[in-house]
C-alpha cells in the first residue's frame, strides 16, 4: 500500500457486509474482555510512541506482532486479517518517501465502539480497544467506522492460536496492544521486537504517568496524530511525520 501523504491523510475505510458467527468452538476470550474493569484501571492509559525517522524497511513489529498473536495468513493479502502494517508516504511534490507502522490507534473516542451494535467493540479504562469475539457478529460496522483501516474481519478458518488471543472465523479483530502481556507487564511484542531488531522506533508506556519516559519525551518532543483533525485523541503518537 502507498498512497502519497494527501491520500493518507484523507483516508476511509472500505466496506463490507453480512458475516456468520464464530465456528463451533468456544472463544475463551481474554479475561479482560469478560470482565474489562477487572484488570484496567482509569489511573491508566496505555499508548505508543512511535519514532518513524527511525523506521527503516524492516518490518520486525510486523513479524513479532503477528507471531505473538497468532495471526495467520493464507497467502491472500487482500483478505488475510493484518493487525499491523508498514505503510509508505510520499510526498508527491518532493519525492520524500516515509514509512511507518500503522495499527488500532487506541483512540479516546473510538468510533468503532460507537457504531457497533451488540457492544463487542468496547474500550477498557485504561484506554485499550478490544473487540469481544462472543459477543462480535460480524456486521463489520466498525471497519467501516474507523478511519485508520486498522480492523480485520476474519475470513477464513483460523489456526496457530494462542492461549491468550482466540481468534475466529466471522469476526472483526485489531491490534490489542498486546493486552495479554500489558496485564502482566510486559511491553507489546512490537515494541519488544522494535528494540531488539529493529531501529528502536517504538516506545510503550502510560501517558497518563508523568513520571514514564513516554510521558516526559511527549511533553519535550513533537509529536502528532494521525489525522488530529478527527479529534479522536489516539493512544498512538508519532514523532517525524
Ligand atoms: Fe477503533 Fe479504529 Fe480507533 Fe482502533 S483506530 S480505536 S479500531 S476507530
Ligand atoms: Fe461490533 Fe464490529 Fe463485531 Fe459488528 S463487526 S458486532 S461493529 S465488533
Amino acid at each position: 500500500m502507498n498512497p502519497d501523504r494527501r491520500e493518507f491523510l484523507g483516508w476511509g475505510a472500505a466496506a463490507a457486509a453480512g458475516a456468520a458467527l464464530a465456528p463451533g468452538f468456544r472463544l475463551i476470550e481474554l479475561a479482560q474482555a469478560r470482565s474489562p474493569q477487572e484488570a484496567a484501571s482509569k489511573l491508566q492509559r496505555w499508548g505508543l510512541l512511535i519514532d518513524i525517522t527511525r523506521c527503516g524497511e524492516c518490518d520486525a513489529c510486523v513479524t513479532a506482532c503477528h507471531e505473538e498473536n497468532g495471526v495467520t495468513g493464507h497467502g491472500r493479502p487482500e483478505t488475510d486479517a493484518q493487525w499491523i502494517r508498514k505503510v509508505s508516504l510520499r510526498d508527491k511534490r518532493t519525492g520524500y518517501a516515509q514509512t511507518l507502522p500503522l495499527m488500532c490507534q487506541h483512540c479516546e473516542h473510538p468510533p468503532c465502539v460507537d457504531v457497533c451494535p451488540t457492544g463487542a467493540s468496547f474500550k477498557r479504562d485504561d484506554g485499550i480497544v478490544l473487540v469481544d469475539k462472543h459477543t462480535c457478529i460480524g456486521c463489520r460496522y466498525c471497519v467501516l467506522a474507523c478511519p485508520y483501516g486498522a480492523r480485520s474481519f476474519v475470513h477464513e478458518a483460523t489456526s496457530g492460536q494462542k492461549p491468550d488471543v482466540p481468534r475466529g472465523k466471522g469476526t472483526v479483530e485489531s491490534c490489542t496492544l498486546c493486552v495479554h502481556r500489558v496485564d502482566r507487564g510486559d511491553t507489546p511484542a512490537c515494541v519488544e521486537a522494535c528494540n531488539k531488531d529493529g531501529g528502536k522506533a517504538m516506545a510503550f508506556g502510560d501517558l497518563n504517568d508523568r513520571d514514564s519516559a513516554i510521558h516526559k519525551r511527549l511533553r519535550a518532543e513533537p509529536s502528532s496524530q494521525i489525522r488530529a483533525d478527527l479529534a479522536l485523541n489516539t493512544g498512538v503518537r508519532y514523532q517525524g511525520l
